[in-house]
This record gives C-alpha cells, sequence and structure tokens, in this order.
C-alpha cells in the first residue's frame, strides 16, 4: 500500500506529535486512527478512541462494556477485549443516550448478552435517532428507573440514576469492589460541558446531582469521566466532579446576574469569560457561548 503524501505527512504527525501515549498498542498509519487501552486497577480499565470514554472490566469470568462509542471505534474495543478474555460481553451499559456513548451498540450488541441503561436513556435515545435511516441504532434490552445490579465476576457492579443533569437519562455505573465509578457526561473534566436541553437536560439540576454523587462516593472512589480537556484527565476524584458542580452553579449566578441587569440572550452569549473561568478551554469551538445561550434559554423559560 502507498502512501498519499498527505496521508504520509498525517501520519508523521501523529508519531512526532506526540499524539501517541504510553500504553498505545494498534496505530494502523494506513487508517489514521489511535486508539489506547489504560488499566486502573482489578482488571478495569478505560478505551479512548472517539467519543465518551469507554469503561472496560475483563477477566475470565467477566466482561462488562460501559458505552459504545462509534460501530468503527466499536470494532477496535473488541479486538482489544479479545486479547484480555475469551468471553462474551456480559453486561454492555449505556451511561446516556447521546451518540457518542450508544452508536457503537450496533456493533457490540453481536458480542454482548445485555445491554441496561436508565429508562430515559432509552426513550431519548429513541426520541433522538429513532426512524433515521442513516443512524440504526441497537437500543437497550433492559432498563431499570432506580439503580440496577448483578454480581458479576470477583465485583458488584451497580448502576444508580441521580436525576436529570447532563439528559434526562444519565446514570452511574459503579464496580463496588474496586470502587471504580464511570459517570458519563455528568462530568467533563476541566473542559466546557455540551448542554443538552432537548434530551432532558437540565443547568439548574445538574448540581444538585453531582452532589449526591459526590455524598454517595468517597476519597477513594476513582472516576470515569465521559469527556475532558487531555486524555490523562479522563480518570479522576471526588474533587473533580465538585469542580464540575462549581463551574455549572457560577455559569447559572453569571446568567441570572446579567439577565437581572438587564442584558439580552445575545449581549450575554458574548461574555468573553465566565468569572473565575477565564482560562478553562473550549474542546470544540463555540462551547462557551453554548454554555451561555443554552443557560439563558433555562432560566428565561420559567
Ligand atoms: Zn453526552
Amino acid at each position: 500500500m502507498k502512501l498519499t503524501r498527505k496521508q504520509f505527512l498525517k501520519s508523521g504527525a501523529l508519531i512526532t506529535g506526540g499524539l501517541i501515549l504510553p500504553g498505545f498498542k494498534f496505530y494502523n498509519p494506513f487508517q489514521e486512527q489511535t486508539y489506547q487501552f489504560t488499566t486502573i486497577r482489578n482488571n478495569i480499565g478505560i478505551f479512548t478512541e472517539r467519543g465518551g470514554t469507554i469503561g472496560w472490566y475483563a477477566t475470565n469470568d467477566a466482561l462488562v462494556v460501559i458505552d459504545s462509542q462509534y460501530p468503527e471505534t466499536a470494532k477496535n474495543l473488541v479486538v482489544g477485549l479479545k486479547q484480555k478474555t475469551s468471553r462474551k460481553i456480559d453486561l454492555l451499559f449505556n451511561t446516556h443516550h447521546h451518540g457518542d456513548h450508544t452508536a457503537g451498540n450496533l456493533y457490540l450488541k453481536d458480542f454482548a448478552n445485555k445491554i441496561v441503561a436508565h429508562e430515559n436513556c432509552k426513550v431519548f435515545q429513541e426520541k433522538a435517532y429513532g426512524g433515521n435511516p442513516e443512524k440504526p441504532q441497537a437500543y437497550p434490552t433492559a432498563t431499570f428507573s432506580n439503580s440496577w445490579s448483578e454480581d458479576i465476576g470477583k465485583d458488584k457492579v451497580t448502576a444508580r440514576y441521580f436525576g436529570a443533569a447532563h439528559t434526562g437519562g444519565d446514570s452511574v455505573i459503579h464496580f463496588e469492589n474496586a470502587n471504580i465509578a464511570h459517570v458519563g457526561d455528568l462530568v467533563f473534566n476541566q473542559t466546557y460541558p455540551f448542554i443538552d436541553p432537548n434530551g432532558g437536560g437540565a443547568v439548574k439540576l445538574w448540581p444538585e446531582v453531582l452532589e449526591k454523587i459526590a455524598a454517595h462516593f468517597d476519597n477513594d472512589t476513582t472516576f470515569i469521566f465521559g469527556h475532558s480537556i487531555s486524555n490523562d484527565l479522563l480518570i479522576g476524584k471526588r474533587q473533580d466532579l465538585l469542580a464540575m458542580k462549581n463551574y455549572l452553579n457560577i455559569l447559572v449566578e453569571f446568567v441570572e446576574k446579567e439577565i437581572k441587569a438587564g442584558k439580552t440572550k445575545e449581549e450575554i452569549g458574548a461574555a468573553a469569560e465566565i468569572p473565575g473561568y477565564a482560562d478553562l478551554k473550549e474542546r470544540w469551538q463555540g462551547a462557551r457561548k453554548m454554555n451561555l445561550d443554552r443557560t439563558y434559554d433555562e432560566l428565561i423559560k420559567k
């Protein structure tokens, strides 16, 4: 196979640009893809490529996967998991319905015995993507309203719902013995979050949910986050949940104050910074404005 000049430059940039991380295994320069398995502890870890962070627990007597990214990246996940265990996936969880966490269900369903999610997650997935032939879906095969638990391998995995926040159907998946919890997109670590009123999200309720989660877990809990400003921040601690909570509180306070001062949506959305967060970086262009606009919409609606 011959590389075009563009492909060659791109693969060269990947190699020299420091984007290849420790633990990197399956780089294929022809596909320009990078993906990485990182172990946390007790055979539990994360998979990163494109889309929301995938959590996994892989042993000879248990295979649990949390979130599924996209069909093409889920394929790479399966390749890597096969090196860890010959098992079928016992449980595939979706933390919430967004496409970068559920689109890969379509590929993983043939390798999974069950797909589990909060009942609202399924409803919003159907609402957002159902009936679109360009976005074929695989939906949860089991849902829960408050919590869902199963002993598996040497651990006990529990999914819990804490209320509307990032969407109307977020759950936290906890490996109780290892004390590792995947919080999905309830935390965008050190970056602006995606706010989704159409998917049942609520900026005003989100901080309370983070408060409840922080109270439920402890200082030893390791958290997996759906997104962060850099890959090394996809895993964190309770203090990161509280930092996210503080950001959301300040965002709401700031927009409330500006509305009271008589500013328009356009004026508020054009703010160069949210007080105290001048250095917060965007994961995509326009993220700060989107946070301000959607908070404005939510506050003005009542
Ligand atoms: Zn999301």
